[in-house]
């Protein structure tokens, strides 16, 4: 079989350059395969609203008549195991064959495996797919107590979730700080308070050393220094990794995910790489750069589809980013990493606003339960002219004032 093109992972960034590409206009074959069974659907709800409601059908993109209405060949529950650039064709697992004529990775990533013992012993889980979520909700109403391995966005949030649900809960974060990889030291102190207020306990510093168990199933985690918390579900929340093993077999750069130009093409000008597992080049000095959320999957797939519709432009879309803690509602706008300077300000009631500079530059603004200066922050940082830290000083930090001046 052949098709104009092919796209590998109907996650996120496949099913929306799809979509996309019909929004479009273009009128060639699409073939969207996916390794994950049933319909295309979205993630962050597994580790907040899903695991408390299971109602599966509120993750789907779209029904499954869409895929016949829009022409797109959806084939679910297929790997595809190699690509042949010569050939122009992908392979898989089943053994078959598509010839493409423009081919799209968007293979996304896989969670990050501990190199420690214990691993796949009864009771530990990790969370990436629908699958695994439903086996995680199985599990959690009779759960006393979870260790969680990791304090990132997911780790935190799947915590708060069985907090509230009733569990004991632990968290194990090997660094100083929580989510250190993505905010500011600001909003790190913000949710330990509120996360250990809450009855969570969180141990920084503190790194798992081996998972325990007996006749096959966890009991606890061991830690660096020899201690012990019980547990009888450990999950596994110690970040990702790209799924770039087919690029690279076909010989394609990668280097913490797939290299691709600012126009999301890989040195093959007829293969495209997007979302979770791409790394593009970003900002003014084109850092290449690998991000993980919803906005880059979206918007990355709508600048492609322009592309493969002859309506190329460069990938410059400003990266924001959510995640849902508890009654915590943390917004991202910009990149932060690297800042050298931070100011903030509290409104009150567990509302919190970071102003993150580098070179007196304003490059991130990190907002809790703060909505509206989350959106006044987005249209400040897509804006063309830098805002300076004298021009935030003048308007005291204000966000919203800031963005209100700069429109007048
Ligand atoms: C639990 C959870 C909560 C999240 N919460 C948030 C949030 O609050 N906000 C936010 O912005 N982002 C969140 N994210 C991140 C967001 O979901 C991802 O950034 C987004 O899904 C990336 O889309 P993607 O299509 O690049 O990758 P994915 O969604 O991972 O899709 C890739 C697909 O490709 C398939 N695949 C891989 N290799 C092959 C192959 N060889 N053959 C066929 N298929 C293949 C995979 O099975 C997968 O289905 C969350 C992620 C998780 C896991």
């Amino acid at each position: 079989m052949n098709f104009d093109i092919v796209i590998i992972g109907s996650g996120q960034a496949g099913f929306q350059t799809a979509a996309s590409l019909r929004q479009e206009g273009f009128e060639g074959s699409i073939a969207l395969i996916g390794e994950e069974p049933g319909l295309p659907y979205q993630r962050p709800p597994l580790s907040k609203a899903y695991l408390k409601e299971g109602v599966a059908d509120r993750l789907y993109f779209r029904d499954a008549g869409f895929f016949g209405i829009n022409s797109i060949l959806l084939e679910d529950g297929c790997r595809v195991s190699s690509v042949n650039r010569h050939e122009k064709q992908v392979k898989l697992d089943d053994g078959r064959s598509f010839g493409y004529g423009h081919l799209v990775l968007a293979t996304g990533a896989r969670n990050r495996r501990l190199p420690i013992e214990g691993v796949d012993l009864e009771g530990v889980a990790d969370l990436r797919t629908l699958a695994h979520a439903d086996a995680f909700r199985a599990t959690l109403p009779a759960v006393k107590h979870l260790a969680v391995i990791g304090g990132g966005f997911i780790g935190l949030e799947i915590a708060a979730t069985a907090r509230a649900m009733g569990a004991e809960v632990t968290v194990l974060e090997a660094t100083d700080r929580l989510m250190s990889r993505v905010v500011s030291p600001p909003v790190s102190a913000h949710f330990l308070a509120a996360h250990r207020e809450a009855g969570i306990d969180i141990r920084l510093d503190t790194m798992a050393s081996r998972i325990t168990g007996s006749d096959g199933r966890a009991t606890g985690v061991e830690l660096q220094d020899g201690s012990r918390i019980d547990a009888d579900l450990v999950l596994v929340a110690a970040g990702v990794v790209a799924n770039q093993e087919l690029a690279e077999a076909a010989g394609l750069y990668v280097h913490d995910g797939i290299r691709v130009d600012d126009q999301l093409s890989t040195e093959d000008p007829d293969i495209s790489a997007l979302g979770d597992c791409a790394s593009f080049p970003f900002g003014h000095d084109g850092m290449p750069t690998r991000l993980e959320s919803v906005q880059n999957a979206v918007d990355q797939a709508k600048c492609l589809a322009r592309r493969l519709t002859g309506k190329a432009e460069r990938y410059a879309a400003l990266p924001w980013f959510w995640s849902d803690q508890g009654p915590y509602k943390l917004q991202i706008a910009g990149l932060a990493v690297g800042a050298d300077h931070h100011e903030q300000h509290s409104g009150g009631e567990g509302k919190l606003t970071v102003l993150c500079f580098r070179r007196e530059e304003l490059i991130g603004v990190e907002t809790v339960n703060a909505p509206g200066d989350h959106m006044a922050a987005r249209k400040l940082l897509a804006g063309d002219a830098p805002v300076t830290l004298k021009e935030a000083r003048d308007a005291g930090f204000d966000v919203t004032a800031l963005f209100k001046a700069r429109k007048a």
